[in-house]
């Protein structure tokens, strides 16, 4: 099969070091291979948009060489695909209404899954009387989910006991990442899905839901997490200073900077910039990324 990567950064603020990582390592592994690199804007969760966000980590990319193929795929263009997919599984009895606040979670929760406390199930049966939908929820059993990761190994989850029921579609009405990110992946027809560690406890809510709406299962590799003084992931929140380029040649220093963050061969200082990415593709190896996060300097 033809590879096909992607990068999906959500358009919450220009791009950081943490971002820089992902990216890169996503498009090394896509030309290493010979594939395809697509760029999606994950810009469903409207709350978190920034103005200008787009087009200020469309600039960065071209400026660092990370050219992408094709058109960018736009979340927010794509709802009746998610609409399309929600109602599918609810046909199929997959998914189901529930009323519950995070409040009522928590406080009818028998045990704490991996992100907080596992759905009780309140409404599996069916709303409580004189209540109304908030969200929509995908009914899990607690059969183990296990795939290989290329970078951590093996790894399994029992979405019962670790997450419980989980939400496809959310109380304000947007539709949740984990609907949409697998929608988006087969439309797009992602091959290999190189991300971030911090997705890593997701990727088995999205093999159930890939098995559920009978779409291909890519292959992934979770990158080690770059983190901040405070052992924070870098982010917007985290107020992770924003990689601004003047010129094509100001990449270098930040393309070696994530290759020594992803334990790759360094091309010489002066390779220029497409000397470098060419260096850092023929160089390529994902068996030495390491499986630790660590922590950069601002
Ligand atoms: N939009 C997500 C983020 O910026 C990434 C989604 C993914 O790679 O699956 O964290």
């Amino acid at each position: 099969m033809n590879y096909r990567g992607r990068f999906a950064p959500s358009p919450t603020g220009a791009l950081h070091f943490g971002s820089l990582v992902a990216a890169l390592a996503g498009w090394l592994d896509a030309r290493a291979a010979g594939g395809r690199w697509l760029l999606r804007i994950d810009d469903l969760d409207t709350p978190r948009n920034r103005p200008g966000a787009v087009d200020a980590i469309r600039r960065t990319l071209e400026r660092l060489g990370l050219v992408w193929d094709g058109e960018i795929r736009v979340q927010s263009r794509e709802i009746g695909a998610y609409r399309a997919a929600l109602d599918a599984l609810i046909a199929a009895g997959h998914a189901y209404p529930c009323a519950c606040t995070r409040t009522e979670v928590a406080a009818a929760s028998t045990h704490a899954g991996i992100e907080g406390p596992a759905y009780p199930g309140t409404c599996r049966g069916g709303l409580p009387s004189g209540r109304s939908t908030r969200a929509w929820r995908v009914r899990v059993d607690d059969h183990a989910i296990a795939f290989d990761d290329r970078i951590r190994g093996r790894i399994e989850q029992h979405l019962e006991s670790d997450i419980g029921d989980f939400v496809v579609h959310r109380a304000d009405g947007i539709f949740a990442y984990q609907l949409a990110v697998v929608v988006d992946d087969a439309a797009q027809g992602i091959t290999d899905v190189v991300r971030g560690a911090d997705l890593l406890d997701s990727t088995p809510r999205q093999i159930w839901l890939q098995r559920l709406l009978g779409l291909p299962v890519p292959s992934y590799a979770h990158l080690p997490l770059a983190l901040n003084a405070q052992r924070q992931k870098l982010s917007k929140q985290t107020f992770a200073p924003a990689i601004d380029l003047h010129h094509d040649d100001a990449a270098v220093p930040w393309l070696r900077r994530a290759l020594a963050f992803l334990g790759q061969a360094l091309p010489p200082i002066d390779a220029g910039r497409d000397g470098a990415l060419a260096f850092a593709i023929d160089h390529w190896s994902i068996a030495r990324v390491p499986t630790a996060d660590s922590i950069v300097e601002g």
